[in-house]
């Protein structure tokens, strides 16, 4: 028993996590539960943890020869994913499924931002972007493309630093002035410094190579996000993936985007002199805590001309981000308009040069 699948009390349907309500909700009888009442429900499954755990060593060696075929629990037919896959749908009864073993051991995520915008708000926000641009095809908006939009949560290491700046010198300022004829350059040279100790919580850097990366930077400013410790229901009617980049290769990422805040807080220690001379420039970083956090994205992707395109929506703030597919039917009139528009002046050029 790999894959949890949270039950309603009231009618023993799938439940869902609702972002508007922030429950989990019964699709079926419609009924909304806490978490605390769903954990308490589906207690019975906790009674199978342990098992759970022995299967789980004996997943392990299936894991290293890549099999990720898993029961629905619903209807009996085989959940294919793929490795990194936590949280998906079952291909035929598309009843939600968690795979509990992409989210045991070293794969147990921290913290998690729940999903703030529903699919129904992601449509609407990709619509009325969409209406907006110039040259869109029509099957574009189509609802049977809108269904396609997908909430993803992504696996993202965070990082605390913590950082320690040394730096001193002479800065100095510039005033000019004229009297009477003659121009006089005016500088005062004053003794500075910035010390200190501080911390930057929670840098970001995405732990999921199967995505692009420029399109998902894009969109995933969460330092509004609020963190909650991590769980499962959370992730009930969405799709998860797991890390496949290890945190210890993002640690040079962290200690230089922490050299950088540091930097900044330098410079704007400073912003008042017209030039500093550092004499003492150390900044020290030390890396204090790593967490597994997973956030919540919205991703719709689009195959126009042999070609993909990708919509993407942050998933707490709704901030979008999106390549268009240019409708050449709709170029091509566009463009044959102008054509004809010129070849019409030219020919009165014409006749009223004869
Ligand atoms: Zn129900
Ligand atoms: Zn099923």
């Amino acid at each position: 028993m790999s894959l949890l699948n949270y039950k309603c009390p009231s009618c023993g349907a799938s439940i869902t996590y609702d972002p508007n309500q922030d429950m989990g909700h019964c699709e079926f009888c419609g009924s909304t539960f806490t978490l605390d009442e769903l954990e308490k429900y589906n207690k019975e499954d906790q009674g199978e943890e342990k098992a759970v755990g022995q299967d789980g060593a004996q997943e392990k060696v299936q894991d290293d020869e890549e099999i990720s075929g898993y029961t629905c629990e619903n209807c009996g037919a085989e959940v294919v994913s793929d490795t990194t896959t936590s949280a998906t749908f079952c291909y035929y009864c598309h009843s939600p499924v968690i795979i509990k073993r992409q989210l045991a051991g070293d794969f147990k995520p921290d913290y998690i931002v729940p999903f703030a915008i529903d699919k129904k708000k992601a449509q609407e926000t990709f619509l009325s972007w969409a209406n907006k641009q110039t040259y869109v095809p029509r099957s574009f908006t189509e609802d049977s493309q809108l269904e396609k939009i997908t909430g993803v949560y992504l696996p993202y290491w965070f990082a605390d630093v913590k950082t320690n700046v040394n730096v001193s010198g002479v800065g100095t300022t510039t005033n000019v002035y004229t009297r009477g004829d003659t121009e006089y350059t005016e500088y005062m040279d004053y003794a500075v410094n910035a010390n200190g100790d501080f911390d930057i919580k929670g840098i970001p850097e995405l732990a999921f190579t199967q995505i692009d990366r420029d399109l998902v930077k894009s969109v995933d400013d969460f330092s509004s996000a609020e963190l909650r410790d991590f769980n499962m229901l959370y992730l009930s009617g969405f799709f998860s993936e797991k890390y496949d980049i290890d945190k210890e290769e993002v640690k040079s990422s962290f200690l230089k985007q922490a050299q950088s805040y540091a930097e900044d807080y330098v410079n704007s220690q400073f912003a008042q002199y017209d030039s500093v001379k550092r004499d003492v420039d150390q900044v020290d970083t030390n890396i204090e805590k790593i967490s597994y956090v997973l956030l919540p994205t919205w991703v719709l992707t689009y195959q126009y001309l042999d070609k993909n395109y990708v919509y993407m929506l942050n998933g707490l703030t709704g901030e979008a981000f999106g390549e268009l597919p240019v409708d050449k039917t709709k170029l091509g009139i566009r463009s044959g308009l102008i054509f004809l528009v010129v070849m019409v002046l030219a020919l009165l050029g014409g006749r009223f040069l004869w």
